[in-house]
């Protein structure tokens, strides 16, 4: 499928999975999409909005990163946008995509990092979260370990294989549903492994692709699902100005925007982000990541 073909979200959803209380759990701590299929689908559109209500919280705790308490039936819970009226806050995301089979491409030269990108985000002090694949970890250690060790960036779970949690996701291979849970604990093993140490309970499906059995699945890991109400249309986008105008026309307060950090599959989003970074801020946006947008969910009650 080509990219801005519509997402089929939340497949079998309940708009009643969305209402649902915060536990504050606070800590002090967090690709460009591989080419083709897997591409198009980290550029999926925004989730609709009505549907993901501002959590409220029920308490805080310090030390632990903040999370969304588990559904009335106890399934994984969906963030997709911070409160509205807690200020001009905006958090920059990045999917660190890498398809499990696409070892071999990037032997060949094939780059699914994008060291500038972050270079760019540091030099202008931008706190992003970067949801990470258990293969990007593997193939670039010492990145996944640089940024995890950077108080400005936060490293979240984008599975091991990118593939797809439901069927029928831009053409991405299907984790069978006895495979999801297993497929996200093997990305936090291989982010061990590369040295990151505080990767957060976040998790972002590939293609934004999800239903109440993935949904399902995953409750046993305790993450919290991250979706995003802004779609930057960076993949395979060559316009840095297009992209940088669909993200400022997009973002409210509490936005969550997806972007990726692949060199080769999103060449255009580094150009950017140097424009939506000051632009936003002249109209008085502050940058955080997503554990802030969740923390304040939960500080709105
Ligand atoms: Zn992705």
């Amino acid at each position: 499928m080509r990219p801005g073909t519509p997402a089929p979200f939340h497949k079998g959803g309940d708009s009643s999975l969305y209402v649902r209380r915060v536990i504050i759990r606070v800590r002090q701590a967090a690709a460009a999409c591989a080419l083709g299929a897997a591409l198009t689908a980290c550029g999926a559109p925004a989730a609709p909005r009505a549907a993901h209500p501002a959590p409220t919280a029920t308490r805080a705790t310090p030390s632990r990163p903040p999370t969304l308490a588990p559904g009335p039936t106890g399934l994984t819970p969906v963030f997709s946008n911070g409160p509205r009226t807690h200020g001009r806050t905006v958090a920059l995301t990045f999917d660190a995509d890498m398809t499990a089979d696409e070892g071999a491409r990037a032997a060949r030269g094939e780059r699914f990092d994008n060291p500038q990108l972050i270079a760019t985000l540091r030099a202008l002090k931008v706190p992003a979260t970067v949801f990470m694949t258990g293969r990007w970890a593997d193939e670039y250690p010492l990145q996944a370990r640089s940024i995890d060790r950077d108080p400005l960036f936060e490293i979240a779970n984008h599975s091991y294989s990118h593939y797809a949690f439901t069927g029928d996701c831009y053409g991405l291979p299907t984790v069978p549903e006895d495979r999801m849970r297993a497929d996200v604990e093997r990305a936090y093993a291989a982010f061990r492994r590369a040295g990151v140490t505080d990767a957060m309970p976040y998790f972002r499906f590939p293609g934004g692709c999800y239903d109440r059995t993935a949904l399902k699945a995953l409750t046993p890991t305790g993450v919290t699902a991250v979706q995003w109400d802004v779609v930057s249309g960076d993949a395979f986008a060559t316009d840095s100005d297009a992209v940088a105008r669909q993200v400022l026309e997009g973002v409210r307060p509490g936005s969550v925007v997806v972007m990726h950090c692949t060199r080769s599959a999103a060449p255009a989003t580094e150009r950017a982000v140097r424009r939506i970074v000051p632009e936003l801020r002249a109209k008085g946006y502050r940058f955080v990541k997503v554990s802030q947008l969740i923390r304040s969910a939960g500080e709105q009650r």
